[in-house]
């Protein structure tokens, strides 16, 4: 890709997306700009050499999308700083939580090419689960530019706004709820006698495993569950279990509860 990628804001996530960036090709190091209030954030950056600048406007100047990529409570700052120096090249993409394209349009101008993508903590290991919408002038070419960015960091899909809190409550929030899955399955198997460490990591193991067979197949997760489990077996007996227990209920209604909250929020 020819296009010079900027961060505003240099912490975790931008960091990871960076270091996806560079390793899956999409973008050469020294065509990623990066500042940071921190100048600690910036040694990062130029450990794997990209480039650290001193201010927010010069990685605008420097670059052609620019991530917006400080915490939520700064976005509005850090847009109304740059506004005076953003073109018709850049796009802007925002992956704080929470802020819509009409308050970033409020902050960056009508003029903008803007797009909002909520990511997920994954990002980090190059895995994540996203969803994007776009505003202001953005149109397919920025979507499709977006598209090939995060593909080297996992997975987006493009949904209209409205349907950005259910991905919030889905995908967002997603990684607690298997973390605590992980960790549930891991106590089953340390209360069945399995030593701690090679409890969680079989439960860890056994989630991305199954997790790959559902995207690497595109088979029904019901059909891939049907396939386990034989008749009077231990599997249906598990299964059982969960089932009593309200196990699908409890999932859809934390996906909805999320939901919900993060309409609140918003
Ligand atoms: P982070 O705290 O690691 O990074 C933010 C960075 O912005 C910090 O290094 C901070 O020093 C810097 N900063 C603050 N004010 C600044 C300014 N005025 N100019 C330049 N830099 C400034 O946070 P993070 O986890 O990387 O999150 C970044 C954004 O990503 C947040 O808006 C968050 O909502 C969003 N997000 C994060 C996750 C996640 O899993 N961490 C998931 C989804 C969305």
């Amino acid at each position: 890709m020819d296009k010079r990628i900027g961060f505003i804001g240099a912490g975790q996530m931008a960091e990871a997306l960076a270091r996806g960036f560079i390793a899956k090709g999409v973008c050469r190091a020294e065509h990623v700009f990066a500042t940071d209030v921190v100048q600690a954030r910036k040694d990062v950056f130029r450990s794997f050499n990209t480039n650290p600048v001193d201010t927010n406007v010069e990685v605008v100047k420097s670059a052609d999308v620019i991530f917006i990529a400080v915490k939520p409570q700064y976005v509005s700052v850090v847009l109304q700083e740059v506004r005076a120096h953003l073109e018709d090249r850049h796009t802007i993409v925002s992956i704080a939580a929470g802020i819509t394209l009409q308050s970033l349009k409020a902050a960056a101008g009508d003029n903008v090419r803007l797009v909002r993508v909520m990511p997920n903590t994954p990002c980090l290991v190059g895995e994540t689960a996203a969803a994007m919408c776009l505003g202001g002038k953005a149109d397919d070419s920025d979507a499709e530019l977006v598209r090939r960015l995060f593909d080297a960091v996992g997975k987006i899909y493009r949904v209209d706004e409205k349907l950005l809190s259910a991905v919030t409550g889905l995908s967002g929030s997603g990684p607690a709820y298997i973390f605590l899955m992980i960790e549930a399955l891991a106590d089953g198997g340390v209360r069945a006698g399995l030593p701690r460490d090679i409890s969680q990591q079989l439960a860890a193991q056994t989630v991305l495993g199954s997790a790959k067979m559902v995207l690497d197949t595109g088979k029904h997760p019901g059909a891939l569950k049907d396939m386990v489990t034989s008749p009077a077996g231990t599997t249906i007996a598990g299964v059982h279990e969960l089932e009593k227990a309200g196990t699908r209920a409890a999932f859809i209604n934390a996906v909805y509860a999320a939901t919900q909250r993060a309409d609140e929020l918003a």
